[in-house]
């Protein structure tokens, strides 16, 4: 067996059953991915459209392409057709785009808002105040192909586990605060190097990358 599927196995073996993993195969060749498809894993998460794009058409249709990465709104007609839950929406104007796109397939998009939880300065995402907006305007009452299933969050990257662990419980206090209200199931934290601190903050869907596929090489 190859290494990636071992990787997948052992990871999936040390979750509990109702945790999502998202294998993040970012800048990863197909036949990555393809072991880890045989390996049993259906989920890929990827930060390009493009590169998204292009992989779709290569693999086998029943995976599921989760879009984790910061998106451009000129970007979203490409992947409306077949992406199944997009993390990174962090303003209305996107939210409307993803609408828009949705509808011309006739198909409802999930989608996770984007919450900024890190301090350091470079992290995307929402401020509390503005999701609890969002979530409360007429406008996105309005909107019929895009549904809201929960919230995203990215910690700072440090050794410093306790600030990693606050970052994250802000997160699920706003979670908790609105998963009733707004029908809220996801709560997508943690990545290969603080998934185990993530999980104990209640997150429920993690995307992990090197930890499953190496190191990246960017050129
Ligand atoms: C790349 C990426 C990940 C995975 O990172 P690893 O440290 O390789 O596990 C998770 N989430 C987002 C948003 C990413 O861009």
């Amino acid at each position: 067996m190859s290494n990636i599927s071992q990787n997948i196995e052992q990871l999936k073996a040390q979750l509990p059953a109702d945790i999502t993993l998202v294998a993040v195969s970012k800048t990863k060749p197909l036949t990555d991915l393809m072991q880890a498809y045989d390996g049993g894993q259906r989920i890929f998460g990827e930060n390009k459209v493009q590169e998204m794009v292009d992989k779709h058409g290569q693999m086998p249709s029943d995976v599921q392409w989760h879009m984790i990465g910061h998106l451009q709104r000129n970007k979203v007609k490409y992947m409306a057709g077949f992406v199944e839950l997009i993390h990174g929406v962090d303003s209305m104007r996107l939210l409307r785009e993803i609408d828009k796109q949705a509808a011309k397939h006739d198909r409802v998009i999930k989608c996770l808002l984007q919450a900024r939880i890190a301090r350091e300065e470079t992290k995307f995402g929402m401020e509390f105040s503005e999701i609890r907006e969002l979530l409360n305007s007429d406008e996105f009452a309005g909107l019929e192909h895009v549904q809201v299933v929960g919230l995203m969050g990215m910690a700072s990257f440090t050794d410093d586990r306790q600030q990693v662990l606050s970052e994250f419980s802000s997160l699920q206090q706003l979670y908790h605060e609105l998963e009733d209200l707004h029908e809220l199931s996801v709560l997508s934290m943690g990545m290969s190097g603080d998934y185990p601190l993530a999980l104990q903050c209640g997150s429920n869907m993690i995307r992990v990358g090197s930890s499953i596929f190496g190191a990246r090489n960017y050129h």
